[in-house]
């Protein structure tokens, strides 16, 4: 027979966000469940160098942060189970999920810290080039392409913004769209086309990433005009694709209130969302950011939550009398 298994705190996700949750609601006392997805560790897993978390002098790598995280977080008595959930419901608590492997797992606070996936182009030669020159976050590898000739695919607001940072890196940046007009706000736009080291390539789509040299780098991309349909080859050492991100809420249609975009909207400065005893943290809630250490920040908000809340529906529970005579 399928398991149960029951916890004051069950977290979804085991990315930067879910990991520090589990971290702060094990020294609360709530021992949490992290169930961790297809995905253990989440998306630091699948990139290389990381510069920008503090407390490292020196760079260190995605997946090992994150074995360190899991680490710290099962020494302090967060358990972690590798199932993906399947099904949730959310009407009443204990909340009920329901995991791939047959388990049922039962919360009384639920912290969703599912992640979004960046969109990608899905060429065959995009995925041979990733972290080889092909990345979907300028904040996070610009750093990398200083003093390089780079492009930004994308013709909507992270597009835009992604083009304006990596001028803080490189003098020649060029924004490729497929169409002749940008979805970017107006005053983004604006910016945009006055900045003198950033040039717009119109109805352009890349038809192929062009890998070189030992070890293999990106050398050149070939653009086709969308109009003419013709090929023609762009010299280029970094590619940055911002055409936008999925958050990974497809589970909790219908049950819990989502955004336009399908991010999961929480009350300002904190992290509880439309169910109380739901808590959302990390890039399923935060479209702007989409950094570790934000995701972590609101992880650890997403305990520090979870837990009040737990200690006022305790407090609720028990007349005043009785935790007099306790
Ligand atoms: C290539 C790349 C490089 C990056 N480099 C940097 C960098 O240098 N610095 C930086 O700060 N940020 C970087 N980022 C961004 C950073 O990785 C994210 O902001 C961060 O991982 C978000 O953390 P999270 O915990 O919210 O979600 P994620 O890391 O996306 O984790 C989501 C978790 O949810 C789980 N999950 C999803 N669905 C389910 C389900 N149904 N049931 C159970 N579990 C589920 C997944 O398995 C996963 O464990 C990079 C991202 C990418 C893609």
């Amino acid at each position: 027979m399928a398991a149960t298994h029951s916890t004051r705190m069950l977290i979804l996700g085991s990315g930067p966000a879910g990991l520090t949750a589990a971290i702060y609601g094990a020294r609360a006392g709530l021992a949490p469940i992290v169930v961790q997805g297809i995905q253990p560790g989440g998306q630091l897993t699948i990139t290389t160098d990381v510069e920008n978390y503090p407390g490292f002098a020196d760079v260190i790598q995605g997946p090992w942060l994150m074995e360190q995280m899991q680490k710290q977080a099962e020494h302090v008595g967060a358990r972690m189970e590798w199932d993906h959930i399947v099904e949730v419901d959310l009407s009443s608590r204990p909340f009920r999920m329901l995991g791939d492997s047959g388990t049922v797992y039962l919360g009384d606070t639920l912290v969703i810290a599912t992640g979004a996936q960046a969109k990608w182009l899905n060429l065959p030669s995009e995925e041979r080039m990733k972290g080889k020159g092909v990345s979907a976050c300028a904040t996070c590898d610009g750093f990398f392409y200083r003093g390089k000739k780079v492009i930004v695919i994308g013709g909507g607001n992270t597009a835009v913004e992604e083009a304006l940072y990596m001028t803080n890196h490189s003098h020649d940046v060029t924004l490729i769209h497929r169409r002749d007009s940008l979805r970017a706000e107006k005053i983004l736009q604006e910016r945009l086309f006055a900045h003198a080291n950033i040039k717009v390539m119109w109805n352009r789509e890349v038809a192929e990433f062009v890998g070189g040299g030992e070890p293999e780098g990106l050398v050149a991309v070939d653009l086709r005009d969308t109009v003419t349909g013709e090929i023609q080859r762009l010299d280029t050492e970094g590619a940055f694709i911002a055409i936008g991100h999925s958050p990974a809420t497809e589970l909790f249609k219908g049950q819990l209130e989502l955004d336009k975009d399908g991010y999961i909207p929480v009350e300002p400065g904190t992290s509880r969302t439309s169910i109380p005893g739901v808590f959302a943290c990390g890039d399923v809630m935060d479209k702007h950011y989409r950094q570790a250490v934000t995701a972590a920040g609101t992880g650890c908000m997403a305990a520090l939550d979870a837990e009040k809340f737990l200690a006022e529906a305790d407090f609720e529970a028990k007349p005043v009398r009785s935790l007099q005579e306790a």
